[in-house]
């Protein structure tokens, strides 16, 4: 009954994220703001999770990897040297479909990509003198300073090259992680979350010793790995591929670039892009790297993975949705589901049954998240924690008076298990192993 294809899954999946508190247009309540997006409490568990597992992949399982986090408003000199204000400036239009942006006195170009949109006719935007850097004002007294909130969190990892390579025992070939919000002045938002203003990304830059053939090894070495990551979590192979990109489409940071796309109810689209970046960036800023041992000192190059955590978030929820009018199920991986367990008292008028249920929701809550639910009957409580993706649901019934055993019931074999009291958090533990 996998059902991910049907025109409306987006519908459903926007309203099913605003009912039980996913996803929300932001200041809703007076009536939103194009392209930003608020959290509820269950988006923030599944975006965290998303978070947690892809850290643990790319800084806590290598040895070759540190983490930063810096800060989103930087020298404008950043913007300068990094290209993306002399980049992003021209007139651009855009293709309202496929979001093609094209320089608006670029007749060639326009031409070439009506002359792509075979069945569909390309719909163009006005032309605007189009920068994608959202620009704020700092300071008090006029004239006020203008910066930017930046637009990838990428240049943060080059700003601070020199600071990390002294103050800790990396040596090349490293990488620099980085999660954290970014900024674009899209011109065209929509898609839900896919294409927002305000976003996550997740990024590695891995800098290598300048050569051809190894980057180029490094660069499908981290293709794999992070295929591999996606797949691991759950999204089924077929819903994924990479496309390289054309010499046309790069950024103008990257020597060559692929995506790895996702199979969406609006088309194949990007999910990561992983980018060779060559000398590019840490030329620009002048830096250089000066080998420890040898004294041999050079412009590193480097290949970058770069995901949204938003897109993620939202490729995770459609590819596991599953359902009809009547019932729907999200299997999420364990790993990132927003709950891990449900506990129900078999009776909400029991107090025997309702206290015994509390102490075992306290106990586990420490560990996993976990809720507690005593509202309608069991079937309803089932559905309810299907529809978020529980995996697991317990029930406190009068046997657990006698027996100190309750039934836990998984959601996607709909299988159900006696376990003992005591033995509930190693049993969920060994579930959530890697
Ligand atoms: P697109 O072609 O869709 O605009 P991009 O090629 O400009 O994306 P990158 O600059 O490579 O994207 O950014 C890396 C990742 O950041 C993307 O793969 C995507 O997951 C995420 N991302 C980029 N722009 C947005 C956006 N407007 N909203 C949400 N996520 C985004």
């Amino acid at each position: 009954m996998a059902d991910n294809k049907t025109p409306s899954l987006m519908d459903k999946m926007a309203s099913l994220c605003k009912r039980r508190g996913f996803i929300f247009p932001s200041s809703e309540i007076y009536g939103g703001i194009q392209g930003f997006w608020d959290y509820g409490p269950l988006g923030v568990e599944l975006k965290n999770n998303i978070k947690k597992e892809w850290w643990k992949k790319m800084v806590y399982g290598r040895e070759d990897v540190v983490g930063i986090d810096a800060a989103i408003i930087m020298n404008p000199q950043v913007w300068k040297a990094s290209g993306h204000l002399e980049a992003l400036v021209d007139p651009l239009v855009e293709c309202k479909i496929c979001h093609t942006r094209v320089r608006a006195d670029n007749e060639e170009a326009i031409k070439a990509h009506e002359n792509e949109h075979k069945d569909e006719k390309a719909q163009w935007t006005e032309a605007k003198s189009f920068n994608l850097m959202t620009e704020v004002y700092l300071g008090v007294t006029e004239p006020k300073q203008k910066a930017y909130l930046r637009g990838e969190i990428t240049q943060g990892v080059f700003v601070n090259f020199e600071n990390i390579v002294s103050s800790s025992r990396v040596a090349i070939p490293f990488g620099i992680a980085q999660i954290g919000k970014a900024f674009r002045n899209e011109i065209t938002p929509g898609n839900f979350t896919f294409r927002s203003r305000e976003f996550e990304q997740m990024e590695l830059e891995y800098f290598v010793k300048p050569d051809e053939e190894k980057s180029r090894e490094t660069f499908e070495y981290f293709k794999k790995l992070r295929m591999d990551w996606y797949v691991s979590l759950g999204i089924k192979s077929e819903n994924l591929r990479f496309r390289d990109h054309a010499d046309d489409e790069r950024a103008h940071y990257a020597r060559y670039a692929t995506d790895i796309q996702y199979n969406s109810p609006f088309g194949w689209q990007e999910f990561e892009g992983i980018h060779h970046r060559g000398e590019y960036d840490l030329k620009n800023h002048k830096l250089s790297y000066q080998d420890k041992e040898t004294g041999e000192k050079y412009i590193p190059w480097v290949i970058e993975t770069s995901g949204g955590v938003d897109r993620a978030t939202l490729f995770f929820l459609l590819d596991s949705y599953y359902g009809d009018d009547k019932r729907v199920v999200l299997k999420l991986d364990p790993k990132l589901a927003p709950y891990k367990v449900a506990i129900f008292p078999l009776l909400a008028n029991k107090p025997e049954l309702v206290e015994k249920a509390k102490e075992i929701y306290l106990r586990l809550k420490r560990e996993f998240n976990t809720v507690f639910d005593d509202r309608g009957n069991i079937g309803k409580r089932y559905f309810a924690q299907d529809e978020i993706g529980t995996p697991w649901c317990i029930t406190v019934d009068f046997d657990t008076l006698k027996d100190g055993a309750v039934t836990v019931r998984d959601r996607d074999s709909a299988k159900q298990e006696r376990v003992g009291i005591d033995k509930l958090n190693e049993w969920f533990q060994e579930k959530l192993k890697d």
